[in-house]
């Protein structure tokens, strides 16, 4: 069997230029071309002959050389027409491929995962299109597809957002949505020398493995979520403005400052300040409030 022979510059040039690819800047097209990246992130995502493996925009196939190298089966989505007849040849000598041409955010996954994979995990490894990184990787927690790990090549700093906690400037919703379900770990910091065409900023692969069960118990899920995105959306203000000036909450300000005292937090803290259990304690104070008074 043929091993993985693109991800340097001379093979992605001479499949490029056989098939006359141009570069589609809106799908956000930066292809890797550095076999010790690609290497990475196989290792990082601890793939074996067991694993069904989603691979999200396979490009000209240089990744999936790599996972259908590793894994059992791997199922790749890309969007652009233009690369389903390039994947086709590149992939030839894999019998464990299937190529979807789709939208991955329009594609069932549910499905995907119980048709090939028998609703058991499955792993997510991409080489992300920055352009909806996020509702792609939220779209894969909230969706409640069943993961057990996402390996993806980002932004480097919407990677640090990921990874951080309180107390950076990169602290934010995104950190404790991903947080919430998954244990992130950057695995590797990756430079625009790696890509063809190199895109302008720097990348990370970040390793998100679901945790088995939420760290926090929150009983509203959707309310704590509210809370978080409203502390963030003003998070130079105190919690309880941002709180009382957020247009998801109709909460009153004795109410919010009552919820605040039964989480021992002072009144001029910020969002900002706050862990995920905090949230999830104030997210809790908030329900039982609204038990007891009956409120929606
Ligand atoms: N995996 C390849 C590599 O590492 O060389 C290509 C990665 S490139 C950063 C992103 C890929 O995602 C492109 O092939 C692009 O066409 C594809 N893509 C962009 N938007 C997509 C979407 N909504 N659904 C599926 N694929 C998408």
């Amino acid at each position: 069997m043929t091993r993985p022979y693109l991800g340097n510059p001379k093979n992605t040039i001479e499949v490029l230029q056989k098939y006359g690819f141009v570069f589609q800047k809106r799908f956000g097209q930066n292809f890797l071309i550095d076999t010790h990246v690609l290497e990475k992130i196989i290792h990082a995502s601890e793939i074996t002959k067991d694993d069904f493996v989603l691979e999200i925009g396979p490009g000209i196939g240089t990744m999936t050389q790599y996972l259908a190298e590793a894994a059992g089966q791997v199922a790749a989505v890309e969007i652009d027409s233009a690369l389903i007849p390039i994947l086709k040849d590149t992939l030839k000598d894999w019998d464990n491929v299937t190529v979807i041409h789709g939208d991955i955010l329009k594609t069932d996954i549910q499905k995907l995962a119980r048709e090939k994979n028998q609703g058991r995990p499955i792993k997510v490894v991409a080489n992300l299109p920055y352009y909806i990184t996020t509702p792609i990787i939220m779209g894969l927690f909230e969706s409640h597809v069943p993961v057990a790990s996402i390996t993806v090549m980002v932004q480097k700093e919407v990677a640090d957002r990921m990874q951080t906690g309180p107390g950076s400037k990169d602290y934010g919703a995104l950190s404790l949505a991903v947080q919430y379900y998954a244990r992130p770990e950057i695995v590797a910091n990756v430079p625009p020398n790696c890509f063809m065409p190199r895109p302008k900023v720097g990348s990370a692969v970040i390793c998100l493995r679901k945790h088995e069960a939420p760290p926090v118990q929150v009983e509203d899920e959707k309310l704590m979520f509210r809370l978080i995105r409203a502390s963030f959306n003003q998070r130079r203000k105190t919690l309880v403005n941002s709180l009382k000036n957020s247009a998801e909450l109709s909460y009153s300000k004795d109410q919010i400052e009552k919820c605040m005292e039964k989480c021992g937090f002072s009144m001029t803290v910020r969002g900002e300040a706050l862990t995920l259990k905090q949230f999830a304690d104030l997210a809790n104070a908030f329900s039982s409030l609204e038990s007891i008074s009956g409120k929606e």
